[in-house]
């Protein structure tokens, strides 16, 4: 796997809002297949970073590489050029995102939700789409509800269904941003089963979480963010055992 190009690669990554520093520099690489966790306290940029991979934000300084794609940019003739809204749509739906808020469309059945995107942007054949969306809904344990209404859905089961929907355009990397933390205490582990599913499959993923455990036991590697840098970062059983940096170890002992 360390031969691999990585899929993501993050470059002196700087956002500021105001005058309030967020990010200050973040390197990160993500290789293909693999399942990176990030772990930090509030406030310490990680959704701000996530959204940068997907350009929901534009950095102020640095670069972010999805393969051989500079997120936002292309490089023609020597210099950058910002891409069309167009093309940045278009590089959006190379990676799919799971917020910690699951924002089902309410007026859909979870089926309607999960080829929404396919269909209507992607332009996919109706019948195929809706045949993924049903293998879909299998990975996710939810082939009886193709039918249901988000409403009379479990959370659980909703943020299930937002993450099969986030996979019906095929991303290339999925980021998740909490996914559980919405969610009651005995519904987080369904929803983690799930994403260690798809970890096993070999989805590239980049997952903002204080699930502890499920980072000990998907993650091939855990990034510490505090304060808008990475702090310390690497396997789990090194990071999340013996940490290295004191803000690590005090953010670590709280899960103890
Ligand atoms: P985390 O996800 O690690 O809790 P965030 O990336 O959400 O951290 O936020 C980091 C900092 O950026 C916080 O100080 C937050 O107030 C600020 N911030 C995030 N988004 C915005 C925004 N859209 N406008 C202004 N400030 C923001
Ligand atoms: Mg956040």
């Amino acid at each position: 796997m360390s031969l691999a190009e990585p899929l993501v690669r993050a470059r002196n990554v700087q956002k500021s809002y105001g005058d309030n520093e967020v990010l200050k520099g973040i390197d990160l690489d993500v290789l293909p297949g693999e399942v990176v966790v990030i772990l930090g306290p509030s406030g310490s940029g990680k959704s701000t970073f996530l959204r940068c991979i997907n350009h929901l934000e534009e950095l102020n300084a640095g670069s972010i590489m999805i393969g051989e794609q500079q997120v936002g940019f292309e490089l023609k003739k020597g210099l950058l050029h910002r891409l069309s809204p167009k093309r940045i749509a278009r590089q959006r739906q190379e990676i799919g995102m799971v917020f910690q808020q699951f924002n089902l469309y309410p007026h859909m059945t979870v089926l309607q939700n999960i080829i929404e995107a396919p269909v209507g942007v992607h332009k996919q054949p109706r019948a195929e789409a809706i045949a993924e969306a049903y293998e879909l809904l299998a990975t996710v344990g939810l082939s009886d509800k193709a039918d249901a209404w988000p409403r009379h859905l479990s959370g659980g089961q909703q943020q299930r269904v937002a993450i099969a929907r986030a996979l019906a355009i095929k991303p290339k990397l999925m980021l998740f941003d909490e996914p559980t933390s919405a969610l009651d205490p005995e519904l987080v582990g369904e929803v983690l089963a799930t994403m260690r599913t798809l970890a096993d499959q070999g989805l590239t993923m980049v997952v903002v979480t204080h699930e502890i455990g499920f980072a000990r036991e998907a993650a091939d590697r855990v990034v510490f963010m505090d304060g808008g840098r990475v702090v310390e970062q690497g396997a789990p059983e090194e990071v999340l055992v013996n940490p290295q940096h004191p803000r690590t170890q005090a953010f670590l002992s709280r899960f103890i």
